[in-house]
Formats: C-alpha cells, sequence, structure tokens
C-alpha cells in the first residue's frame, strides 16, 4: 500500500525491519544506543551542543506541542498564535485548554502570514512574551517560514515556539540561528521517515533552565525531561518509552543522513510536490494553494463540482487500487489532500495520477473544477 497522507508516512522496510526484537529500555547498551540518538536529533534543528539539546517525549505530534506551551508559556500568560490553518486551530485549542491565554493573529488559510502583520500585532500587544506558528499548515500546505517571521519575534523582544512537525528534516530551519527560538517541536514519522510514537523538542537550555516549574503536569514537562538527564543520564527514561519507535528512529537518521540530509530531502519533496501540483492540474482539479505559495509537504486541492463526484467512494476505489490519501480536510471549503512525504519518490506521485485518472474516468467525474 502507498501512503499518500500527511503522516503517518511510508517508511522504508529497513525502518521497519528493527523493529521485531522485544528491547529492554533500561538496559545498558539500549541507554547507550539512546544516548548516542541524542545529540543527532539536536543537530537535525542545527542546534549547538552544549547550548541546546534535544527532548525526547514519547507519543504523538499533539503532545509534545503541548508540552512545548506548557513548559514555556506560564499558566494565565498570554500567547499569540498564528492563526491561518487547521492545525494552528488545535494549537491554539490546545494551550486554550492547558489554562494559557490565546491572542489570535487570523489570516486567510491559502497564504503564509506577512511579517508586517506579525509585526503589528505584536506591537498592540505589549504584554504577549510568546508567538506560536504552525511552520508547514498540514491542512493547506502553505509554510510560515520561521526564517522570515523569527526575525520579526526577535526584533520585537519576543519568544518563539515552532510546531514544525510536518515539514522538520526538509524545510531549513537552524536553531543556532534563532536566538529568539525557545523551543522546536516535531516526531519522529514524517520527515524524518521513522515509525510513528515519539516527539521531540529542541530547546536552548538557557531557556529550559528558566522554564522550570511552568508546566503544571509532570509527564508533560520539557524542563523535567531535562532535569531527568541531567541526573540520570542522556541515555535515561521517566517513564516505558516506544522502545522499537526510537531504534528504528535510529535507522531513520542513518538513512537521512545517506541521503544527504535536510537539503536532498527537501529537494526530493519539491520534486514530488512538483509533479503533483501540475498532474492534478492536468486531471483538472483546481489547486486550494497558489503555486506562488505551495510548500513541499502536501498538496490540497477542491473537491470537484461535478454531481457524480462522491469523495468516499473515490477514496475506497483508490485503496483499491493500493493508494491511501487522506479521507478529511481542514479547510473551510471542502478540499482533499495528498502528501509528498515518506519514503516516496516521483515515480510513486506518478502512479497515484494515474491511478486517480482511471477512477475518476471510472465514476463519470467530468467537471473536477471547484465549484
Ligand atoms: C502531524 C502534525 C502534528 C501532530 O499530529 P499527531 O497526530 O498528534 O501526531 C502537529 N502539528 C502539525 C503541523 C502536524 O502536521
Amino acid at each position: 500500500m502507498l501512503l499518500l497522507i500527511p503522516g503517518p508516512v511510508q517508511t522504508s522496510p529497513k525502518v521497519r525491519a528493527v523493529m521485531a526484537d522485544d528491547i529492554a529500555p533500561w538496559d545498558d547498551e539500549f541507554r547507550a544506543e539512546y544516548a548516542a540518538m541524542r545529540p543527532r536529533i539536536t543537530a537535525i534543528a542545527g542546534g549547538i551542543e552544549g547550548q541546546h539539546v534535544s527532548l525526547p517525549l514519547p507519543g504523538c505530534g499533539h503532545m509534545v506541542v503541548e508540552a512545548a506551551i506548557r513548559t514555556f508559556v506560564k499558566a494565565g500568560e498570554k500567547l499569540l498564535v498564528v492563526r491561518n490553518g487547521g492545525y494552528a486551530d488545535r494549537l491554539a485549542r490546545l494551550a486554550t485548554e492547558a489554562g494559557r491565554i490565546v491572542v489570535s493573529l487570523p489570516g486567510p488559510d491559502n497564504a503564509p502570514m506577512p511579517p508586517e502583520r506579525l509585526a503589528e500585532a505584536l506591537a498592540q500587544n505589549p504584554d504577549v512574551r510568546h508567538v506560536a506558528l504552525v511552520v508547514s499548515e498540514t491542512g493547506s500546505g502553505i509554510v510560515n517560514d520561521p526564517n522570515i517571521l523569527g526575525p520579526v519575534i526577535a526584533a520585537a523582544g519576543r519568544r518563539m515556539i515552532c510546531d514544525a512537525v510536518s515539514g522538520f528534516g526538509a524545510l531549513p530551519f537552524r536553531m543556532s540561528e534563532h536566538p529568539e527560538c525557545d523551543v522546536v517541536v516535531f516526531t519522529s514519522n514524517k520527515c524524518l521517515e521513522g515509525m510513528p510514537g515519539f516527539g521531540f523538542a529542541v530547546a536552548p537550555i538557557g531557556a529550559l533552565e528558566a522554564a522550570r516549574g511552568n508546566a503544571g503536569s509532570w509527564v508533560m514537562d520539557l524542563a523535567d525531561v531535562y532535569d531527568h538527564a541531567l541526573q540520570n543520564g542522556w541515555g535515561s527514561f521517566r517513564f516505558t518509552p516506544a522502545v522499537q519507535a526510537l531504534r528504528a528512529f535510529g535507522v531513520a537518521m542513518d538513512l537521512y543522513d545517506a541521503e544527504g540530509g535536510q537539503p536532498a530531502r527537501l529537494a526530493r519533496y519539491r520534486r514530488n510536490a512538483d509533479v503533483l501540483y501540475d498532474g492534478l492540474i492536468d486531471l483538472g482539479f483546481t489547486p486550494y494553494v497558489a503555486r506562488e505559495h505551495q510548500g513541499p509537504i502536501i498538496v490540497n486541492v477542491h473537491q470537484p463540482a461535478d454531481p457524480a463526484w462522491d469523495f468516499g467512494r473515490f477514496l475506497k476505489a483508490m485503496k483499491a487500487r493500493g493508494v491511501i490519501i487522506s479521507n478529511f480536510f481542514t479547510t473551510r471549503a471542502p478540499t482533499m489532500r495528498i502528501g509528498c512525504i515518506g519514503a516516496i519518490g516521483e515515480a510513486d506521485i506518478r502512479f497515484a495520477l494515474a491511478e486517480m485518472a482511471a477512477v475518476l474516468e471510472e465514476m463519470g467525474v467530468g467537471r473536477r473544477a471547484a465549484a
């Protein structure tokens, strides 16, 4: 089966193969294996050993996003959320439910947030200390680039929190060039092409030390994850980890390095996205995002206006042909999103496009443009 969903993504058989063993996570050998991964993770985030650390948290991506917000934003403090998509809405919800005060900076969900708008919002809200942004918005495919928005946050003397989950490892970002950044979060899956099961945060040591006691949760306290490592070693865990997923992540990082790291991964995904974007237009679909704003992680198109169109039927027919695409959308208009990430290449995208053409034909969907 070919997974063209924006996570969990298609993985290499080499990554999956190492999951078959039982492993004792507190065993000395595994401790060493895990301790060796942590500086590699920090390096992928562009962090510097001795200044930044990587902090793993078992669970899904939203857990580590919540942990980052709880750790760096005190309860009752304000957090400005760049609010231009479905995943930004999720971030706002989890921050609110954690007792943080969300100030929204809304924007259209088919374009990145302009830096001037963020600068204005910060000027109008002098009591906001943190800005949270979703880097690659998984609901639409746009990218809010921290290399553009970060300097605005720095100039206003505020702190940045990046939900980089969907693009991390492919989109360029170097923690060492962003002194305004308190934390960047991502997972073992998505662009790093490991198995799901782990979230990671990379943070400056100074910011973590200043964040002790903020979280209001033991399980989701990144400062406590840091303190535990200081006391018990970098190969230790607080709680039972998804240990097989962690071993697989080590293999995924080997494959990442062998491919050529971030530039190579971005180039492969960019090619996937370009072929997909053009191919969907050729099939008659209307893209949700204009070409100049289209990121390399997912491509989103409007669902066709033709009365013969039936999203559920389309998905089922595609699955019967070996391709799974996302079965929900978070945009206001009905859309369909297709992932460009994972252990896949141009040939897989071309295969999926050919199957889509055949299914549309079968269903008798002639008018494929937006309503
Ligand atoms: C995938 C994703 C998450 C995390 O999703 P989970 O289902 O919780 O793993 C968070 N933010 C963004 C932008 C994502 O793409």
